[in-house]
This record gives structure tokens, sequence and C-alpha cells, in this order.
């Protein structure tokens, strides 16, 4: 008798697996007591599933990877998929794909799908070893066997959800290499001379923030723990260490204003208390800026390209992702199975693939999910 396909996990790239394999038979472990525990906090609470401006240069890892399973699955025919399931996702923010009203609604369509599916619930799995052929998958009540493993048990961030190391820890245990993981879509906490930042504490202005050779647009949210907002999340994706430079006033004409009377603090389209912060910081008088020195120009100028080293991140706990992971030049790249060992496989964010904000790694764990599902499709 065929062994049922084990998938480890009970999210987002788990379920869609499920769901797409209805004539095979296939055991989902969870240790949550429900299903797709992220997804059901995930857009608050609406989930951004994906974004209609879908292409590699979104995501964090090799491009080459990436690329055959998102134009295998990309946002269009995820899209058909979830219609055709009676799924009508709406568009906000131009170009995110969110539910209606609740992520309970992708949730629902998921678990229909794989219903016909043995799901078992409150189920931690511990270890995997492999003997003559056949996988024994241990968890915390039992062991269960089969010739063919998914690992799709996501990444470290938010434990509260369930997460954990354990994909990590059974690549490993198959000699697979794991590129150093850290939390992603976060917020920065701060050093010194950015203390005064916390006096801020929730207001926000758009920026771009370099880090390196890439720029993060959007909202920065000051906070009483540092910065956050989407251009700080997505700047998180790229930074490891060392200095970011923020752009506060990304769309200001400087050239505009060299005559104007106004106050400094009422010319900046920044909100009033963060000019006067900066003003201070800088130690610069709040007056017409038509009566600044040459070198008082460029003190303020200096808002344009404001260079500091965020102290570090506010953790996996706050994390939405995990960047790092299972080194993919190990895993092919078609059906997500491992080059080290025949018959494991490993989708969604466990592998070293993240994408930016903007529903990129739901898309990244579907897409995943639907190219390791076309090859057993096949192959059976
Ligand atoms: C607050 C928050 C909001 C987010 N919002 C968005 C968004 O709007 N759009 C977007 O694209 N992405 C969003 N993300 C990211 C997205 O949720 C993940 O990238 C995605 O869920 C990854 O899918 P996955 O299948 O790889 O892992 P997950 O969905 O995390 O599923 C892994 C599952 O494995 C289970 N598991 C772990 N260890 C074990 C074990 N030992 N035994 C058994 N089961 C185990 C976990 O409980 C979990 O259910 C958000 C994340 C967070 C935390």
């Amino acid at each position: 008798m065929e062994h049922p396909i084990i998938i480890i996990g009970g999210g987002a790239s788990a379920l869609m697996l499920a769901s797409l394999l209805p004539k095979q038979s296939v055991l989902v472990l969870e240790s949550n007591d429900k299903l797709g525990a992220k997804i059901l906090i995930s857009g608050g609470g609406k989930c951004n599933i994906s974004n209609s401006d879908m292409g590699t240069q979104y995501f964090l890892g090799d491009k080459s990877f990436v690329t055959p399973a998102l134009k295998s699955f990309d946002e269009v025919a995820l899209l058909h998929w979830l219609q055709r399931q009676g799924l009508e996702p709406v568009l906000r923010k131009q170009t995110q794909y969110f539910c209606k009203n609740s992520a309970k609604e992708l949730v629902d369509v998921l678990i229909r799908n794989a219903k016909k599916q043995k799901i078992i619930l409150n189920e931690m799995v511990t270890e995997v070893r492999k003997r003559e052929g056949i996988f024994y998958v241990k968890t915390s009540k039992k062991t269960y066997i089969s010739s063919k493993v998914i690992v799709a048990s996501g990444g470290l961030s938010f434990s509260i959800l369930g997460a954990s190391a354990i994909g990590y820890e059974i690549a490993q245990s198959f000699g697979h290499h794991i590129i150093p993981t850290a939390p992603a879509l976060v917020g920065f906490t701060i050093q010194k001379p950015e203390f005064f930042f916390k006096t801020l504490s929730g207001a926000s202005t758009q920026v771009l923030i370099s880090v390196g050779d890439t720029v993060c647009k959007g909202a920065l949210l000051f906070t009483h723990k540092g910065l956050s907002g989407p251009a700080v999340l997505d700047a998180s994706l790229y930074w490891t260490k060392g200095k970011i430079s923020i752009d506060f006033l990304p769309s200001f004409d400087w050239q505009t204003i060299t005559q104007s009377k106004k106050q400094i603090s009422s010319l900046l389209p920044l909100p009033k208390r963060v000019s006067k912060a900066f003003l201070l910081q800088l130690q610069l008088e709040d007056k017409p800026y038509a009566r600044l020195t040459p070198a008082e120009v460029k003190t303020l100028q200096t808002l344009s390209h404001y260079t500091m080293a965020p102290a570090g991140t506010f953790g996996y706990s706050k994390a939405e992702v995990t960047k790092g992971g299972v080194d993919t030049t190990e895993i092919d790249n078609k059906s997500m199975m491992s080059h080290k060992e025949e018959g494991l496989y490993f989708l969604g964010e466990v592998l070293d693939v993240t994408g930016q904000l903007g529903g990129y790694n739901f898309q990244w764990a579907f897409s995943s999910a639907y190219s390791c599902a076309k090859y057993l499709k096949e192959k059976h």
C-alpha cells in the first residue's frame, strides 16, 4: 500500500499543495490547533494575497530559482484559481490583492479544497529520518512513514503562531546548507544619535530609504522603540548591518524655496513636530528659509540623505517573515525537491526566498506549492 505524502505544516504553502493534489493521499501535520494561522492575521485580517505588479525584483533570493515557479503559477493564475473557488480578491493600494472581507475567506477555500486529505492538528513534528528509502516522521505523539515528505513549516517569525526551526533542522539533518536566517519585514531599533526619534512616536511621513543599492519607498512611522512603517519594513529585507540613508523629503524641491520667507518648520513637508525635532537636532533656529546661511542650508539638506546605523531590528516576534533559509542551489527549481535526498521537498518561507511587503510572500508560498504539486501529479 502506498503511504500518504506527508506535509509538515498547515500554513499557506501546505494548504495550497494539499488543495492541488485531490487525487493523491496526503497527510498534513500541523502543530497548531488550527490551520492557516498566519493567513488569518495577515494583511490587517484581510490577507494581502498577491500583487498585480509581480516580478523577481520584489524577492530577495536567487532570481533564477524563483522565476520558474512564479511563471508557472503567477498572480493571474492564482487569481483565476481563487475565482474558480468563489473567492474574488479586491485590489487595494493600487496593486495589492486582498480578501474582500476577511482572510478567513482564503483559509476556508484552502480547507474546503483540502478536505479530502487527512489533516492532523496539535501534533508537532520533531524529527525526520530516512531508512531504506522510507521517511520516518516523528511527532510529539507518534511516528508516520512515507516515501515523500514536504517541508512546509515556514520560518521563525511569530512563534506565537506556531513558528519553529524544524524545517531548517530537517534540511540540515539531510546535509543541506542553511543561509543564515534573520528577521525581515520588521522595524529597526535605534542607537543613541537617533534616540530623539522616540519622542516622535506616532508621527509618520513619506520617505525613500537606501540600503546599499536598493531604494525602498513608502511611509516611515516613528515608534517608541524606533522606526517602522512599510518603507522601513522593506528596508529590513536588505539590511544586515551598517548604515542606511533616509530621504525624509523625497518630493521636496529645494530650488523653488530659496527666497521663501516662511519659517522652516512650516515649509518642510513633514509633520510639524518632526520638523521641529530635526531642527533642534541639527542645531538650527526655526527662522525664514531665506535667512539661512549657505552652511545652514547645507545642514538642513542633510534631511534628504539622513545617514544612520540601526541598532538592530524588533526581532522575530515582530517580523512578518524570516529571510535566509534552505539554500536554493540545493533544491530543484521545478519540483522543489532536494538535490540531496530523493522524496524530500521544501516549500514557501523555509527556503531562502523572501518577498517584499505587498503579497509577495503568499504568492511565493502558493507558486512553490503549485510547482511541487505539478511535479507530483506528473510523477504519479
Ligand atoms: C503578522 C504577519 C502578517 C503577514 N502578512 C502578509 C501579507 O499580508 N501578505 C503576504 O504575502 N505575506 C504576509 N505575511 C507572511 C506570510 O504569512 C508567510 O510568508 C507565509 O505564511 C509563509 O507560508 P509557509 O507556508 O511557508 O509558512 P506558514 O504559513 O508560516 O506555515 C507554516 C506552518 O507550519 C507549522 N509548523 C511549524 N513548525 C511545525 C512543527 N514542528 N510541526 C508541525 N507544524 C509546524 C506552523 O504552525 C504553521 O502553521 C505575514 C506574516 C505575519 C507574521
